[in-house]
């Protein structure tokens, strides 16, 4: 038996088999053709992208009507690529000049961009390597007559990979898989967000994974702790077998509880809303027993299409989600773009530190005109329910003021326009950066809500990449500067009466919450999967028992400290809620 650890970002316990994919394909032999040979092989190639294409577009079909048209939309952006003259023509260039296989030449020419990308320091541009990858084995499978992208049954498989693109994701999770175990990633990678939403159990950053495990291993994925064992012996076997089937008896419990509402003992109700990268996902936070949308992430309206989104698509997939919600409120998040999260049509000039770029209402900001489009969109669905407008990453006073300005100015042309919004909708601020945090007090007197964005808030207050699996075990939420600065977050919230909510992935952590609950917080947004169980903490203690536990938490010195402080206090209060193993 062998333990390899990774990071847990889709919760939940899985025995199973191995299925390792391997992107081994490639590089191809060099195979040379003869000259009377060549044109048959340009056209060899072009019809192996024409099915390529096909065999895309039909995924696309069937994933938007099982998963919704947002859902499926990742995979238009394949399509684009496969269409890319500027990925196509090098191809043919190099099968007609150096009369070499269309294998090779695939092999070569994706090979080359996915190299760079790949070498690039630039995390986004890294992402992209696993696109160009992904592409080239299915065309590389398409020439050799395979159709190695048809994954097959995967039911109950544990996927092993170096890494997964989203659209991989997304495909696997189609096709049964139990889990997902991937050697690269970090906790909020798109695969995590992606496994997350289809509630599919995944460790990322499990190095090593590749080279130790084999198809058809039995293995067990702890997605709870973040390990993966290997060759499992009888006892643990037996003691993980047992976790499941107490787990499902616990989820049966936790289908109940989401009809009953989020209150303490004490009767202090705490509003339990979901985050959502599609409009179709509101389903999935009503289910849980959710009672609105805290952060609608609508950058994945851009990462889906080939083309900038226009005034009707945004309008449409807001007044979705407000039809879904059906009188519950909607916090619709103005584009997230850069810096992790990038687009397919590509910034023009690579940034050496997008993290710290053109990214979010900076971009929004320099791309004004998009950036009116979305707001026109917004505006207009205000008017068909409840929604609330947030801007991501403000650093300074200036851009909240401006950002505000632009919303006025373009209610303002609609009005001009014979569009009338008689009522603004709030207009508030992510605070994920220290600078926010730390003049919170002043933010709260201009902005009408907070969101605490802890991602972000734990990346640039600790200085750690948050995609970055090297530095993951830095990426510490308990730190006792990010305690501090959410701590001071919520009282300037409360002295000038705003709402604070708190919207990262750790809010989603019932130990966590606990401690939010303790700091004031009483709005958390959390994805859909994680609200049963936070509902059960919550329905579990008392307003005072979660001060205590703020109040100790704050004077403790490091994360680890703070980490193990809130796990006992936890456990204590809710044990069937973090029923483990004890294997070490
Ligand atoms: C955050 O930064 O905590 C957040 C919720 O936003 P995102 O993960 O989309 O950056
Ligand atoms: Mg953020």
């Amino acid at each position: 038996m062998k333990i390899l650890p990774g990071i847990p970002v889709s919760k939940g316990v899985v025995i199973g088999r191995a299925q390792v994919f391997d992107a081994s394909s490639r590089p191809m032999p060099r195979r040379s053709i003869p000259p009377d040979r060549v044109d048959e092989e340009l056209a060899r190639f072009d019809e192996a992208r024409e099915r390529t294409i096909a065999s895309v577009q039909q995924i696309y079909d069937g994933a938007r009507d099982e998963m919704g048209e947002d859902a499926a939309k990742v995979f238009l952006f394949h399509l684009g690529m496969l269409k890319d003259p500027q990925l196509v023509a090098p191809v043919r260039e190099m099968i007609r000049r150096d009369r070499v296989s269309a294998e090779f030449a695939v092999s070569e020419v994706f090979g080359g961009w996915e190299r760079r990308f790949a070498a690039s320091s630039d995390s986004v541009f890294q992402t992209k390597a696993d696109d160009v990858r992904d592409l080239a084995d299915r065309l590389i499978s398409e020439l050799a007559g395979e159709s190695s992208q048809d994954l097959g049954d995967l039911s109950g498989r544990v996927v092993v990979a170096r890494d997964l693109t989203p659209s991989q994701a997304v495909q696997i999770g189609r096709s049964g898989a139990g889990a997902i175990v991937t050697a690269l990633g970090g906790p909020t990678s798109h695969t995590a967000i992606v496994a997350k939403a289809l509630h599919l159990p995944a460790i990322v950053g499990c190095a090593g994974v590749t080279r130790e495990v084999q198809t058809g291993d039995e293995v067990i994925v702890d997605a709870d702790a973040g390990r993966l064992i290997l060759a499992p012996d009888e006892a643990t076997r037996g003691e993980y077998a047992r976790i499941m089937a107490r787990r499902r008896t616990h989820m049966l419990g936790l289908d109940e509880i989401a009809r009953l509402p989020a209150e303490t003992t004490d009767g202090v109700e705490i509003a339990l809303h979901g985050n959502i990268e599609f409009p179709d996902e509101v389903r999935d936070v009503l289910r849980v027993g959710g009672s609105g949308v805290g952060l609608y992430r609508t950058e994945f309206l851009y990462l889906t299409s080939p083309s900038e989104p226009t005034e009707e698509e945004h309008y449409r997939a807001y007044v979705r989600c407000l039809e879904l919600l059906e009188g519950r409120p909607l916090t619709i998040r103005t584009v997230d773009l850069g810096a992790d999260k990038y687009t397919q049509s590509r910034e023009e000039i690579p940034e050496r530190n997008p993290f710290l770029g053109l990214r979010s209402i900076r971009l929004s900001f320099h791309r004004l005109s998009d950036f009116k489009t979305q707001l026109r969109a917004v505006l207009r669905a205000s008017r068909e329910g409840p929604l609330r407008i947030m801007f991501p990453l403000i650093t300074s006073i200036e851009e909240l003021r401006r950002a505000r300005l632009i919303v006025h100015d373009v209610a303002e042309d609609l009005a001009e326009e014979g569009e009338r919004i008689e009522r603004i909708p709030p207009l508030g601020m992510m605070v994920e950066s220290p600078s926010a945090a730390l003049m919170a007090e002043q933010f709260a007197r201009e902005a009408d809500f907070f969101s605490i964005g802890t991602n972000d808030l734990v990346q640039y207050t600790l200085a750690v990449d948050r995609t970055n699996e090297r530095v993951a075990h830095l990426y510490q939420p308990t730190h006792p500067a990010v305690l501090r600065l959410i701590h001071q977050i919520v009282r300037a919230g409360q002295s000038h009466a705003i709402p604070v909510s708190v919207c990262g992935e750790s809010a989603g952590d019932p130990e966590y919450a606990l401690l939010l609950i303790g700091l004031g917080v009483r709005t958390i947004s959390a994805t859909p999967d994680s609200i049963p169980a936070l509902k059960r903490a919550i329905r579990s203690v008392d307003i005072r028992t979660c001060e205590r536990i703020a109040d100790k938490a704050l004077t403790l010195d490091s994360a680890p400290e703070v980490a193990t402080y809130l796990r006992d206090r936890a456990r204590k209060v809710v044990p069937e809620a973090f029923d483990g193993p004890s294997v070490e």
